[in-house]
């Protein structure tokens, strides 16, 4: 029986602890993030007598080094912002508790996606004896386990790695994104990048698209983008030639974004309104609709996988493994819709994995490091059942 700490009480905060409620590894949870209210209505909600919730302002690694030092849990998971991942950790290391994440860190002020200050904790983590698993919700996480079991399973080399994520859900708003909208807007007006022969090409936001046909979906157009996954899946598998990523968006979208980005709304710099200081970026979050209030209505599927090609025993093999999540399912189990149901899954499954001793290797790790076979039976179990396609029809060329 282990207690656990849950730092976030958004969409994904309210999946991970409906779920971490029902295992019975879990002894004692506890709920923690900047909104008490928010932590008490998800208590509430699930009625567990096992939940208990604080306020906690995350960025202060003092508050978070007190309120670990008084619940004494065995792992921290992090689903608040990409922001509060490094006071988090230090925050874990100073208090010696094993710490998971879904989304690497971002500096506030500047758009950059990279594991390098996250990485650069290796050393303190091993040094301390404790575990960091980075990347556990779906892209990232799901996304690098599928390749791992390919790889483990399937495959002597990976060449290629296309990565797709398709969201067919439909909500009813205007304009909404399916989670934090500051966040999701940063990652989708980046230039977009890919891995090819060991060489990161850049290619404008948006610019690179294609039908693909998503299983009982069928074509959507997905645009290429720059996702955080590419980097270390890269970095743990060295025999790939290309990896990808591509995610699906609708006209109405890309013309709001359009809209948006032309105007300035996206900016993450600050401007002075009337002698205040405002980032447009931060006050579209606040009038935009909160991702966790698009569950109720929100009908149709998403489908996430990884097509990979490569090869076994000489010769070419093409396989495809996927996921699809039913947005209206999600909400009658956990009251959350399905990007933030596959996201908060994974985490649960990887903090078992790590209670169970079964992920459990001092250090700072992504997903792929670990053996993939327990978190995949687990994580079918939990929810997020998969399905493989073997040498089927693929949508990308060699
Ligand atoms: P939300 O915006 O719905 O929730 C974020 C939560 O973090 C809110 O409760 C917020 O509090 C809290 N928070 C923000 N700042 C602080 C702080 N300084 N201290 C304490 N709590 C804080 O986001 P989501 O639930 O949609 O996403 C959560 C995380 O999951 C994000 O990091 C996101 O990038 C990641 N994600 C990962 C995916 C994957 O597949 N890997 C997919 C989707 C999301 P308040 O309510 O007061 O604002």
């Amino acid at each position: 029986m282990a207690r656990v700490m849950i730092v976030g009480a958004g969409g994904v905060g309210r999946v991970v602890a409906h779920k971490c409620a029902a295992q019975p590894e879990f002894s004692d949870i506890l709920l923690a993030s900047r909104t008490l209210a928010k932590c008490n209505q998800i208590a509430k909600d699930i009625n567990s007598p096992k939940i208990t919730t604080a306020a906690l302002d995350a960025d202060v690694v003092s508050n978070t080094v007190k309120l670990i030092q008084e619940f004494r849990p065995e792992i921290l998971i992090n689903v608040a912002l990409p922001y509060q991942d490094l006071a988090l950790m230090d925050a874990c290391l100073e208090t010696k508790v094993n710490y998971l994440d879904t989304a690497n860190y971002e500096p506030p002020d500047v758009a950059k996606f990279e594991y390098s200050w996250q990485w650069a904790y290796q050393e303190r983590f091993k040094n301390a004896g404790i575990t960091a698993i980075l990347g556990c919700g779906f892209d990232p996480g799901m996304t690098g386990i599928y390749t791992a079991y390919a790889f483990k399973h399937y495959f002597d080399e990976i060449h290629y790695l296309d990565i797709i994520d398709c969201n067919a859900g439909s909500h009813g708003q205007a304009f909404a994104t399916n989670f934090n909208p500051e966040i999701n807007i940063r990652e989708i007006t980046q230039n977009g990048r890919y891995y090819e022969n060991g060489q990161w090409v850049e290619v404008p936001a948006l610019s690179v698209h294609r039908p693909i046909d998503y299983p009982e979906i069928g074509f959507r157009e997905s645009y290429l983008l720059y996702h955080e996954e590419l980097e270390s899946l890269v970095k743990n598998f060295p025999t790939i030639k290309r990896a990808r990523f591509w995610m699906t968006f609708s006209e109405n979208y890309i013309t709001h974004l359009r809209v948006l980005e032309a105007v300035g709304m996206t900016r993450i710099d600050p401007v002075n309104y009337e002698g205040t200081q405002v980032i447009p970026l931060k006050f579209l979050k606040a009038v935009l609709p909160e991702p966790s209030s698009l569950a109720e209505n929100y009908t149709g599927q998403t489908s996430i996988g990884c097509h990979i090609r490569g090869l076994k025993d000489g010769k070419e093999l093409q396989y495809y493994i996927y996921n699809n999540c039913d947005h209206a399912a999600s909400y009658k189990e956990v009251g959350s819709q399905a990007i933030s149901y596959t996201t908060g899954v994974p985490a649960v499954v990887g903090a078992l994995m790590l209670v169970q001793g079964l992920w459990k290797k001092p250090g700072v790790f992504n997903v792929e490091e670990f053996d993939p076979d327990p978190f995949m039976e687990l994580v079918a179990k939990l929810g997020l059942p998969w399905h493989e396609v073997i040498n089927g029809d693929s949508p990308f060329e060699a």
